[in-house]
């Protein structure tokens, strides 16, 4: 039975993967009191392992940098792409926009638990295996309704709610704000494997994506750790995977055995984790932010996981988020659709325009492109390396036009 009375309290976080985490420790470091609702008990799986420079300015900001630098995480300095005989890599060191240079490639679930704990070190309450089941925003505050493990059941009110619920879409979900992805549904296929890989022109401290030798559109991620393990996985529409999906590891084995250069690479691998798979993942919703809340990371759009982006888009909103409502707490007005909403989609905007391109092949063709000038691959690598709102870029500023022109310059070389 609930109970008649609700908690009170100031801020609600619901999720506690790196959204949550991060605007959390930003809120209460700032001097506010903020509870965390978390469905899950940590350490759990979660994909998305590749980070990119800029996350970390926000790992910083929410004072845990040094926590995540002392953990082991295998240290990442850019992305590397290869098509059969192709081959290009940018060095995040060597970019256009002032930043972090380097970052890292993570075990999401030891990640996400390290941020966590360093949120509730900081005097975050979090509350796990506790589910965020329904949520009021008619009344004079926010109303939520949680679930615990045992199946009871307390409300809460609070001034503000951020959802960083992720996959959970909580608030998309209850508030009717879900809105579909203009992309095409893909569906991923991966596991982590011990890779064995001993081939001396290979670089652990990247990030190598693969393009299947004849289906363009399919694509591969191999995300080295610092334990000899890897994350390997297959991305494609969903049509491609047809009826494999019943064998997933099959499935995945046998799309790397037809990418010639992973299949070297891999050639003394230990497969022994079964394969996972996660389809229809690219989400949008139809506002950002309305009163009493504001949606962070996935639980508002996710694009693609081509660039390693949503980690960063993720601990952005979440910062961005934090330092308005930190205002608005204050006794200041602020403008969410403004000051959060088009500035974040700003950056969501560049990703999306080479996502687009990516899949039409047209940035692929910059990539690969042998005579590109230093300077156009310096703005490019700054937005592999997470500096999407970066407008002093070109290629941020306009990121369109600025691709169509250069794919043009490529294609006529
Ligand atoms: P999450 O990390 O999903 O955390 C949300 C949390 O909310 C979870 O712990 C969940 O248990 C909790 N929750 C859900 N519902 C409720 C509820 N009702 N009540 C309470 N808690 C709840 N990103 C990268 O940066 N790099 C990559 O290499 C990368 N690769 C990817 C590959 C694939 C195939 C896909 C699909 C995505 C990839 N991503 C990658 C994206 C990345 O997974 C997400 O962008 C990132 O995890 C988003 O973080 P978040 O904090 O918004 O949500």
């Amino acid at each position: 039975m609930p109970s008649t009375e609700p908690q009170q309290r100031t801020v609600v976080v619901i999720g506690a993967g790196p959204s949550g985490a991060i605007a959390a420790a930003l809120l209460k470091r700032k001097g506010h009191d903020v509870l965390v609702l978390e469905r899950q008990r940590f350490p759990r799986f979660s994909i998305g392992e590749s980070l990119l420079s800029h996350c970390l300015d926000f790992v910083e900001e929410a004072g845990m940098l040094d926590a995540v630098l002392a953990a082991g995480f295998q240290v990442k300095h850019g992305a590397a792409f290869a098509w059969g005989e192709r081959y290009s890599e940018f060095d995040f060191r060597d970019k256009f926009t002032d930043g972090k240079g380097s970052t890292f490639q993570v075990q999401r679930a030891r990640f996400d638990q390290l941020l966590a704990e360093q949120a509730t070190l900081q005097g975050v309450e979090i509350r796990y295996e506790e589910e965020v089941i329904q949520a009021d925003f008619d009344g004079p505050c926010p109303r939520l309704q949680a679930r615990r493990a045992d199946g009871s059941e307390y409300s809460l009110e609070c001034a503000f709610v951020l959802d960083a619920s992720g996959y959970g879409r909580v608030l998309p979900r209850l508030l009717d704000l879900e809105a579909a992805s203009n992309f095409p549904v893909r569906r991923a296929v991966f596991t982590h494997i011990e890779d064995r890989i001993d081939a001396a022109d290979f670089d652990r401290e990247k990030i190598l994506i693969s393009i299947h030798p004849y289906e363009r559109g399919i694509w591969y991620w191999l995300i080295p750790f610092s334990d000899g393990r890897t994350s390997i996985g297959v991305v494609a529409e969903e049509h491609h995977f047809h009826d494999h999906l019943n064998d997933l590891d099959t499935c995945l084995r046998g799309l790397v055995k037809q990418a010639p250069n992973l299949n070297r690479l891999l050639a003394n691998a230990v497969w022994d984790t079964p394969a996972r798979t996660l389809g229809g993942y690219s989400a949008n919703v139809k506002r950002l932010a309305g009163p009493g809340y504001a949606l962070l990371g996935n639980a508002a759009e996710f694009l693609d996981p081509v660039f390693s982006s949503g980690v960063t888009i993720a601990m952005r909103s979440a910062s961005m988020a934090a330092n308005l409502l930190d205002r608005q707490l204050n006794g200041e007005a602020v403008n969410w659709e403004h000051d959060f909403s088009r500035a974040l989609k700003a950056g969501v905007d560049t990703f999306r325009a080479y996502v687009q391109g990516w899949y039409d092949h047209s940035f692929q063709d910059v990539i690969f492109h042998e005579n590109s000038s230093n300077d156009v691959r310096r703005m490019i690598c700054s937005i592999l390396a997470g500096y999407a709102w970066d407008a002093r870029n070109p290629f941020v500023a306009e990121p369109q036009r600025r691709l169509r022109v250069i794919a043009e310059l490529c294609a006529s070389a």
